[in-house]
């Protein structure tokens, strides 16, 4: 398959990796949109929230931690930060391999673009 994120995953592109385990691959956006923006992908290509089964559950529930886990290493907790998914074309999805930006150091506006 064709798909950028799984050719970081297999190591073929070499992004600037923040946190990986057996699941999920976490690393900084290329084009930051913010002091800290990383974006989480789950290791198995899933396409996007509108893609995923109830058997990803479990893989869903933990990159929700895991995010935490990052966001807390990056010491951006406490101060906060924004996740969010982009599904499909009106959300705005460019890179169809599910991803969650992890958004960070500065202060978000709402409602987004
Ligand atoms: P989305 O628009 O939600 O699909 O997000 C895709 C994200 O992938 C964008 O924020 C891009 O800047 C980011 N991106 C694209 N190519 C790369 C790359 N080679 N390394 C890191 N991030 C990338
Ligand atoms: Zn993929």
């Amino acid at each position: 398959m064709d798909c950028l994120f799984c050719k970081m995953v297999a190591g073929d592109i070499k992004p600037d990796v923040v946190h990986e385990d057996d699941q999920v691959l976490v690393f900084r956006d290329i084009a930051p949109q913010a002091p800290v923006h990383v974006l989480l992908i789950p290791k198995k290509h899933v396409t996007n929230l509108d893609d995923a089964e109830p058997g990803d559950a479990a893989l869903l529930g933990h990159i929700l931690l895991t995010a935490q886990k990052v966001a807390r290493d990056l010491g951006v907790a406490k101060d906060g930060f924004r996740l969010v998914t982009n599904c499909n074309r009106n959300g705005g999805q460019t890179v169809y391999h599910l991803h969650f930006h992890l958004l960070a150091g500065r202060h978000m506006t709402w409602p987004p673009g």
